[in-house]
């Protein structure tokens, strides 16, 4: 039976987010928290496979306690099994640290597909899928949109790019990291929803794998935030056409004289 392994994040609901005007960084107190969008499309596809080939589905999230919730969500859309990867030693993951620690805990387990989101709404980065993959040794498939199964060990699969669709075939195991706008989550169902509270969240640590202690949490992240800052409001700006280059360069050679720029 194919074993799909489903990384989803929890993260703060964007339309109501709130900065604090003096540090700069995020107020995630009242904030409600929701499933990362992209990683409902990927929860999806492991879903689809499911219904088509009877897969087992397994939906993993590194996170405090809370992130149980979107465990429960899972269970609710279909998923078999939940795991929770929750410490004080992981706090403070940069990407790298995140997604040494997720390789870590997944390789413990028998996957043939690794789904991630390809993107998370609140860091942004689109780093912890490929940087899993890379952990994992694993063939990478990202912005995916499409995915078919030939059965046995091969998936073709549709993804967006730039100019239009690329579509390659990658053998399993693999990873694949997917778009939200490609799918249509299906809805909590209500005997899964009934059967989400009864099921159990497998909960792990840095004890329940091997780690290596300075790969992990503040002390495993070679990245650092100096400072974040919001974009302040900026007037509307004029817009001149039809201006020889000429034109064009005394134009803005005035309008910097003006404001003292030069
Ligand atoms: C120096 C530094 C310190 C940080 N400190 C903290 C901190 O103290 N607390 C904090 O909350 N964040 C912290 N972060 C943010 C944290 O690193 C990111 O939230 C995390 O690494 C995921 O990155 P991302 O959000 O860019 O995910 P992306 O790379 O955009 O996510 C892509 C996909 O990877 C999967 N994924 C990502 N994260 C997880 C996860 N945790 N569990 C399961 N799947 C996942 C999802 O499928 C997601 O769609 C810190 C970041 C930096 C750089």
């Amino acid at each position: 039976m194919l074993k799909i392994f489903v990384c989803i994040k929890q993260v703060p609901d964007t339309t109501e987010i709130k900065l604090d005007p003096v540090k700069g960084t995020l107020i995630r107190d009242g904030v409600p928290s929701i499933m990362n969008p992209d990683d409902k499309g990927a929860l999806e596809q492991a879903l689809l496979f499911k219904d088509q080939f009877g897969a087992e589905v397994t939906a993993v999230t590194m996170g405090p306690p809370q992130a149980t919730a979107i465990l429960r969500e899972a269970f609710a859309m279909g998923v078999d099994h939940g795991i929770l990867i929750t410490d004080r030693r992981f706090g403070g993951a940069d990407t790298l640290a995140t997604s040494y620690t997720l390789s870590q805990a997944l390789r413990t387990f028998d996957y043939d597909i690794i789904l991630a989101g390809r993107q998370a709404i609140d860091g942004d980065t689109a780093q912890v899928g490929p940087q899993i993959a890379e952990q994992l040794d694993l063939p990478q498939v990202t912005y995916v949109e499409h995915v078919e199964y030939d059965g046995k060990d091969k998936l073709t699969v549709r993804r967006n790019v730039e100019e239009g669709h690329e579509v390659v075939e990658v053998k399993i195991p693999c990873m694949l990291t997917f778009l939200a706008s490609a799918y249509n989550p299906r809805y909590m169902n209500v005997k899964d929803i009934m059967g989400a509270f009864n099921k159990e969240v497998t909960i792990l640590n840095a004890d329940s794998f091997p780690v290596d202690p300075q790969r992990l949490g503040l002390k495993g992240s070679p990245t650092n935030v100096k400072r974040s800052f919001t974009k302040g409001a900026k007037a509307m700006g004029v817009l001149h056409e039809d201006l020889t280059p000429e034109e064009a360069a005394n134009l803005i050679l005035e309008k910097l004289q003006e404001k003292f720029i030069i």
